[in-house]
Formats: C-alpha cells, structure tokens, sequence
C-alpha cells in the first residue's frame, strides 16, 4: 500500500489530540500515528490507541 501525502496531512489532523483515544482503518495510519506521537509519554491517548492497534493487528 502506498501512502499519500494527503493522507499523512488527513491523518495528523485526525489525530493532532493527544488527550482523545484515536480509531484507525488502516495499519499504516496506526503506524504513523505511533510515530508522531511517540515521545508524549504515557498521558498520550493517540500513542497508545496506536499502540494497541498495532499490537492487535500483528497476531498471525
Ligand atoms: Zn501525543
């Protein structure tokens, strides 16, 4: 899958609230996300969704 940069651009302002859980379509959207937010610490609810999709994703 090849990402856009109108997608990246939909995607950080989907996502710019670190204090809201965010929700994802796509792994590479939850991968971007974790790296955007990556470094917010634990109060970060955008790094953590991602995380958790991530994570929930890579089981196969
Ligand atoms: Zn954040």
């Amino acid at each position: 899958m090849s990402i856009s940069l109108a997608d990246t651009e939909q995607w950080r302002r989907m996502h710019r609230n670190c204090a809201v859980d965010g929700s994802f379509r796509s792994l590479e959207q939850a991968r971007f996300v974790a790296n955007v937010h990556c470094g917010h610490g634990p109060g970060c609810k955008q790094y953590l969704s991602a995380s958790a999709y991530i994570f929930g994703s890579s089981e196969d």
